[in-house]
């Protein structure tokens, strides 16, 4: 269990030497001996503390600190930021293998002072891997982790067990129930799967720049002197990778390390090619599909400067790059940079501080920049550059809005693929070019309704339609991954029951009916995470796929040449979530997936479907207008009164008890209103998604124009919490992006 604070202790003569911060330490806790890293060293006791009554630390676990000053100095900094427990940050950035080895050295009653535990431990050669199989559960006989662990498997695909137990305290036992039942089963693999870095790749040289790309790299390798920060502001297909590239040749060429972070789905092997293609052996992938063993192995290539150069999603935020120079963070608006459990932290925000403490440069780059960096450009925290164009000549895609209020159903007589689509798709596979079918709702049917009463089938623990799927026949709820069986009949009345609407499932097979002849693949959650993911697009890429369908993933950073169309089959749903981000992401959405057509030589043509044609974001994208979109939104934001222009935190309540959730977000909220009247109390409220898991969920928002006054309330409340009854759950969000 990591702690909440830091605790002293003494350093005995013997250890004095060896005792530094950063480096791991055998303590007694209460009656147990526990690792922990040592944050600093002072010359006399805490004030009010008996020297004598301290414990001595009993040994040092590491020769070299296992986490560098800087680092280690930024995961304070990170912890007070956000209000989170020391302890818990500091588990971020260890692997799990370098937390587990005391626990193991313990057992075996071999730890002597002097001893280098964290050298001693083998990476083994093979991995437990884990995989759902295709056996279907009883309804309802699954509870707790087992069937979390279920329904990871069978979203994930198989995964290492050490990974398992990293995510579920009791992962094992859940996999033996889990095996006992069949529903699960076991084998060994080689480290070597699914470990991208392995594998060797022709070298690549540079190709000769534009002039835009060759400003912006001339610009930032200024800023390595000043460690200045950046925003690369270029439209899709404008070559920032090229210029990522050329800022870590710089920082290179200074002996210097860096860091890249990219969402977690644009770590196809595409990208990854073009990285090792120019650094080759310096690049180690850190990836969330990858067995903790090869994980571990990075980090300590990356600790020990064997690799130089780290790339990875969110949490590669804490890799231990020697002498870092460079943080860059691609598609800088991409909302999973945001960790929506435990430490809620955002990685680009926190690019910018580590960076910063390490004057290191930073590079945000997006085509479609979030408004909190373009508010950070303005206020000069960020260097603007610009790639107006695309860096292969292609114009960017001509953009049509078909307006579903006047297009009816086309030949399949799905509502939601309308004609012109239909004859779109014709003429892109007559012309034997490659279409990509973006819908953001996966499964089959997104609600299950009953024809005589009119009941929506609802998940019983969340307050969420469920989704039918129809690979299985189940329905299952998008929000705690609840699966069962479709009722034959209504459960109330006994009536007929209909799906309603249109998922990613539905969709392809609507488009297979329409053209048999072409090879249609759908890439969804449902389908593919990871790795696998990868590989779908690499299909693509080879020309093997004539038809992509699929959700959001669809929709990143990928370069396929061959894709000249792409239909966006409903801008509303993105457009009508309760969130004053709505319309920004939404945005982004139909940007980014347009960007994705006529990259190369072949021109790109994007079809919009929508209810609200005149909608901003819908005008502005597909007019390409990103400037102007911006504008606007900045002002409405402005006058709204939210981010950028505020600052804003979300406490979020939660309890089994109804009563007791609301009556505890009630009094939070007096505490949060008493406490200064700087800043502004809103609710409580209930959550948009007012029960989830079984829990009722209500929510406070602060809102201020500094920092300061928030901190201090935020403050006062994370210490009222601890007066709340047990079942109470409180979540402190600073900086929130999901307001579900
Ligand atoms: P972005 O990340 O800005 O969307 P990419 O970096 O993927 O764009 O580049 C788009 C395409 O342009 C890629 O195929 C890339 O190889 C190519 N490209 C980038 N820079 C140049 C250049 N200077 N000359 C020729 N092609 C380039
Ligand atoms: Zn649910």
């Amino acid at each position: 269990m990591p702690l909440g604070q830091s605790f002293s202790y003494s350093v005995p003569a013997a250890l004095a030497e060896r005792v530094c911060p950063g480096a791991r330490v055998l303590c007694e806790f209460g009656r147990r001996k526990v690792t922990g890293v040592v944050l600093a060293l002072h010359d006399a006791p805490p004030e009010g503390v008996d020297a004598a009554k301290l414990k001595p630390v009993v040994a040092v676990l590491d020769s070299e600190p296992v986490l560098p000053l800087e680092l280690l100095r930024f995961l304070e900094e990170l912890a007070r930021y956000y209000l989170a427990p020391i302890g818990e940050v500091l588990r971020l950035a260890l692997p799990a293998v370098e937390r587990e080895v005391v626990r193991e050295l313990e057992a075996q009653g071999s730890l002597l002072p002097g001893e280098r535990p964290g050298h001693t431990k083998q990476v083994g050669r093979s991995v437990l891997v884990a995989s759902a199989t295709d056996v279907v559960e009883e309804p309802g006989k699954l509870r707790g982790q087992a069937a979390a662990v279920l329904a990871w498997l069978r979203a994930n695909g198989p995964t290492g067990v050490a990974e398992l137990e990293g995510r579920y305290g009791n992962a094992r036992s859940a996999l033996k129930k889990l095996t006992e039942l069949g529903l699960a089963s076991f084998e060994k693999r080689s480290v070597e799967t699914g470990d991208l870095h392995d594998g060797r790749v022709e070298r690549d040289a540079p190709p000769e720049l534009v002039p835009a790309q060759r400003a912006a790299v001339a610009r930032i390798t200024e800023g390595f002197g000043r460690a200045e920060s950046f925003l690369l502001f270029g439209i899709t297909g404008s070559g920032k990778t090229e210029v990522y590239m050329h800022a870590i040749a710089t920082a290179r060429a200074l002996g210097r390390g860096a860091l890249v972070l990219v969402p977690e789905i644009a770590l196809t092997p595409q990208l990854l090619g073009r990285f090792r293609a120019r650094f080759g052996d310096e690049v180690g992938v850190l990836h969330s599909a990858m067995p903790e063993t090869s994980r571990h192995r990075m980090w300590r290539k990356l600790r020990s400067g064997e690799l130089r150069i780290a790339v990875g999603a969110r949490s590669a935020l804490f890799a231990p790059v020697r002498d870092l120079g460079l943080i860059i963070v691609d598609e800088e608006h991409d909302g999973s940079f945001k960790q929506e459990e435990g430490v809620r932290y955002h990685a680009r925000d926190m690019a910018l501080l580590r960076a910063h403490r390490a004057s290191a440069v930073t590079v945000l780059g997006s085509a479609t920049p979030s408004l909190e960096s373009v508010a950070l450009a303005r206020r000069g925290k960020l260097v603007e550059l610009s790639l107006p164009d695309r860096a292969t000549q292609a114009s960017l895609p001509k953009v049509e809005i078909i307006d579903l209020r006047r297009f009816g159903a086309g030949p399949t007589g799905e509502k939601l693929l309308s004609l012109p689509l239909h004859r779109a798709l014709e003429k892109c596979l007559a012309a034997k070019e490659q279409a990509i079918i973006f819908l953001n709702r996966r499964g089959f049917a997104p609600a299950v309704l009953c024809g005589s009463c009119g009941t929506v089938q609802n998940c019983k623990l969340c307050s969420v339609a469920l989704t039918f799927h129809r690979r299985d026949s189940s329905v299952r709820c998008h929000s705690c991954d609840f699966i069962g069986p479709l009722p034959p009949r209504c459960p109330d009345c006994g009536g007929e029951l209909s799906l309603e609407g249109l998922g990613t499932e539905r969709l392809e097979s609507a488009l297979e009916r329409a053209f048999p002849e072409a090879r249609i693949v759908r890439l969804d959650r449902d389908v593919a995470a990871g790795a696998k993911s990868g590989r779908i697009i690499e299909r693509m890429r080879q020309g093997e796929i004539d038809i992509l369908v699929g959700t959001q993933m669809v929709t990143k950073g990928h370069d396929l040449p061959r894709v000249t169309l792409v239909g966006v089959v409903n801008a509303d749903s993105a457009l009508s979530i309760p969130d004053f981000r709505a319309s920004e992401r939404g945005f982004q959405l139909l940007v980014q997936v347009a960007g994705r057509a006529g990259r190369h030589d072949r021109p790109g043509r994007v079809l919009i479907q929508t209810y609200n044609p005149e909608h901003p974001a819908v005008e502005c994208a597909a007019r390409h207008d990103v400037a102007g979109f911006l504008e606007r939104e900045l002002r409405d934001r402005s006058e709204a009164g939210y981010p950028p222009f505020r600052r804003m935190a979300l406490v979020r309540i939660s309890a089994v008890d109804e009563a007791e959730a609301r009556t505890a977000a009630a009094r939070l909220a007096a505490v949060a209103r008493a406490a200064t009247t700087e800043v502004e109390v809103l609710g409580p409220a209930p959550a948009p998604i007012a029960r989830k898991r079984n829990r009722f969920r209500f929510r406070v928002l602060l809102r201020a124009r500094e920092r300061g006054p928030l901190r201090k309330v935020l403050a006062v409340l994370s210490r009222a919490v601890l007066d709340l009854p047990r079942d109470l759950r409180v979540v402190l969000d600073v900086d929130p992006v999901s307001m579900l």
